[in-house]
């Protein structure tokens, strides 16, 4: 592949960077990606680890080629839960017994916050916000409008999170549950997790948190900040892999009150007894409903046992210095085609990724895709730079926004 010429001072930044980067080394634990300059979205879908290719072969020939239905005895059962606990000792900052894996972060957004809503009986309404994720703002209409509740939609700063003020301006007795995310999906911003929660609590209502964004990059003290509910993916920053199961935490003060909507045998109490009624399992199992995705569930530990050799401190460390670095290289070499930030500038207030926005933002990622430079577009104008610390080097980063500057010079006919 050609050299990518990356402009001075941020050459040198970066090499510098790399070598002082104490994770650097963690890097060789992934796939190489043969023909990719640059991946900047391994906050979308994280990369591979090699011991993965290999643990998941061995996985199927010695373990459920062999054990065949045994092994359901033999541990698969116990997955959701020993799994959830790892997430939740390593990313989340919440002791065991609360965090548990199973389903898609959408089905789970479901049923944490029915359950939520009908642990608030005779409060009708829910507070969501107008910039969280597509699924987050259809789950909580599609509830809504299912148990007959109202929505109250916050409007926060696009560039930023929505504030304790502006919910503390929207929140009354009749709220059961605020909904939002930790980080924003498109900004990066940062809520303020524990003042929201804070807040939620003082009129009675619960919090709901989805934290996709924060999973495995943003420092997490669930059970200090005293978070009600909380969902997250494990295919983003927790390297789970296309379409891995996602996890949801709830309080421990709050399972054997909390019910989810989906009853199905595998969160019931005795799942072989084949009982004629649904008696919820006690503790954290009442969150499962179907058979655990044990597959699912293997890549995602690979990532737990890497992220278990650090901490969420040194990670969350590195991910601040990487997106610093990004933002540098964009005001210093982008800002003069129109390229703008649209993520906060306080390292404290950002998570792992940073947004850019300009208005050619779709065709300029196309185009960076067809030369091994990978970044997200998401509209209208936003072109999306996330950075996953373990994975990720100053110098692939530095590449890969040179790249862009090459197409910007190109696009604008001057330097
Ligand atoms: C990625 C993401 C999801 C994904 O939900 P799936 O059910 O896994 O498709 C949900 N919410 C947020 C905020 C996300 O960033």
């Amino acid at each position: 592949m050609a050299e990518i010429d990356v402009p001075e001072p941020f050459h040198s930044r970066a090499v510098a960077l790399d070598r002082a980067d104490r994770l650097a080394a963690l890097r060789d634990e992934f796939l190489p990606a043969e023909g990719v300059i640059a991946y900047l979205d391994g906050n979308s879908l994280g990369r591979p680890l090699r011991v993965t290719a290999e643990r998941t072969a061995a996985f199927i020939r010695e373990v459920w080629g062999t054990r065949l239905i045994r092994a359901w005895e033999e541990g698969w059962m116990d997955l959701p839960t020993v799994v959830g606990d790892r997430i939740a000792r390593h990313a989340l900052g919440a002791a065991a017994g609360q965090t548990v894996v199973g389903d898609s972060t959408t089905v789970l957004l479901y049923k944490l916050l029915r359950a939520a809503v009908e642990a608030r009986p005779g409060r009708d309404v829910i507070i969501a916000d107008t910039h969280n994720f597509p699924s987050d703002r259809f789950v909580v209409d599609a509830v809504a409008r299912e148990c007959g509740l109202e929505v109250r939609w916050l409007e926060p700063d696009p560039r930023g999170a929505v504030t304790p003020a502006e919910l503390r301006a929207a929140l009354d007795e009749r709220v059961a549950v605020v909904e939002l995310s930790h980080v924003a999906y498109r900004s990066g911003a940062i809520a303020d997790l524990a003042e929201v929660t804070r807040a939620a609590h003082a009129v009675g209502a619960l919090a709901l948190w989805d934290l996709c964004h924060s999973t495995g990059v943003v420092e997490l003290a669930l059970d200090d900040d005293a978070v009600d509910l909380a969902v997250g993916c494990t295919y983003k920053y927790l390297n789970g892999g296309p379409g891995a199961p996602a996890f949801a935490y709830v309080a421990a003060r709050l399972q054997d009150v909390l019910r989810q909507p989906i009853e199905g045998w595998m969160g019931a109490a005795d799942p072989f007894a084949m009982g004629p009624v649904y008696e919820p399992a006690p503790g954290i199992r009442r969150v499962i409903s179907g058979t655990p995705p044990v597959v699912g569930m293997l890549p995602v530990s690979d990532m737990l046992a890497l992220l278990s050799t650090t901490d969420m401190r040194a990670v969350r460390e590195k991910s601040s210095a990487l997106t610093a670095f990004a933002i540098a290289f964009a005001d210093e070499r982008l800002a003069r085609f129109g390229v703008t930030l649209a993520s906060p500038r306080e390292p404290e207030r950002r998570g792992g990724h940073v947004m850019l926005e300009h208005p050619a933002a779709a065709a300029l990622v196309a185009e960076l895709w067809e030369l091994g430079v990978i970044p997200d577009f998401r509209p209208p104008d936003g072109l999306r730079i996330g950075l996953s610390p373990l994975s990720t080097s100053f110098l692939e980063v530095a590449e890969g926004l040179a790249v862009l500057e090459r197409l910007l010079t190109r696009r604008h006919g001057h330097n």
